[in-house]
């Protein structure tokens, strides 16, 4: 019996690790509302580069086959420019980003990366060049380390501490009791909406990716952590090519283009000059927002 023991032991171990790391899968994947909508076409092919311009060509789309949720939206990012979206609750700005890592097809027109439709690319490929930093980032119950390093599971510990420096969460860090092996999540210690934002910038950082997905948090933060968070954004945004989901205008002054998104239609687009001189929607939104109103239209 004793010589069963440590085989027991062991397989006991496996079972759990296991279990844990299929319990973090499906959080990630519920994170990422993936569905099993597509599949690669069996002549894909791996993207492979780090400069990418993204185009929508009159796209449309649904969920559902009753409901359009975006009517013939185009836009272009050049490589290494800035697009941010603006619009209403529900205009369908996420829908855009969910597109671009292709977790749904079009129903009709494009979407290209470099000229290529994202339909004869690989999916893994595609992802792998495409960084986000969400909403809400989740924790998953292990290390901090870990869950940095989980942006790029080959990166060192030197590289993974860099990496929170230039996110500015490394002296944070540093105080907390266990330091990098301080267990967190829901099982460990609970971060903050900036902490857990400074987690997937550094996550980001690690991944490197040519294109970076930032979905503004809906619900401030307060003004001193938002500005330092956006001086970190800007920082990993530079040469990259960005689509900003925006909350709040005063964010996205300097994107070099802006889309502003109504009932998933495209009802502007221009710099913040250009938009605030046309007097229409945005300039609507910028002024309200300016008077401390959350700028969505009813
Ligand atoms: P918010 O600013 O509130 O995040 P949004 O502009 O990002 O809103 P989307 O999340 O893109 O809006 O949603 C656009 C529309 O698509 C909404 O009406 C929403 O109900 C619908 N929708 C979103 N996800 C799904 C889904 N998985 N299945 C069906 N409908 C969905």
């Amino acid at each position: 019996l004793t010589q069963l023991y440590a085989p027991l032991n062991f397989l006991g171990f496996v079972y759990r690790e296991i279990k844990h790391a299929l319990a973090d899968m499906e959080r990630m994947f519920d994170l990422m509302e993936q569905g099993q909508e597509v599949a690669d076409q069996p002549d894909a092919r791996n993207l492979k580069t780090n400069q990418a311009s993204i185009e929508f060509e009159h796209v449309d789309f649904g969920y559902e086959d009753k409901r359009q949720i975006l009517f013939d939206v185009s836009l272009t990012i050049p490589a290494g420019k800035t697009l941010a979206v603006v619009g209403a609750s529900g205009a369908g700005k996420s829908t855009l980003s969910r597109l671009l890592f292709r977790f749904y097809d079009v129903t009709a027109g494009a979407i290209k990366i470099n000229g290529t439709d994202v339909r004869n690319l690989t999916q893994t490929s595609l992802r792998q060049h495409i960084g986000i930093v969400p909403q809400d980032t989740v924790l998953f119950n292990d290390s901090i380390l870990y869950n940095i390093a989980y942006g790029n599971p080959l990166a060192t510990q030197d590289e993974i501490i860099q990496a929170a420096r230039a996110a500015s969460i490394h002296d944070f860090i540093m105080g907390l009791p266990d330091g990098y092996q301080t267990q967190v999540g829901e099982r460990g210690l609970k971060l903050s909406g900036g902490e857990k934002q400074r987690v997937a910038i550094a996550r980001t950082l690690l991944k490197n990716p040519p294109i970076l997905i930032f979905d503004e948090a809906t619900s401030a933060l307060d003004t001193r952590t938002e500005r330092s968070i956006q001086d970190e954004l800007n920082q990993i945004a530079k040469d990259r090519t960005t689509l900003i989901i925006a909350h709040r205008l005063s964010t996205i002054v300097e994107a070099d283009e802006i889309l502003v998104l109504d009932h998933g239609k495209v009802l502007e687009r221009g710099a913040h000059r250009e938009l605030l001189e046309q007097r229409g929607r945005y300039a609507q939104m910028w002024a309200l927002q300016q008077a401390g109103h959350n700028g969505e239209p009813d």
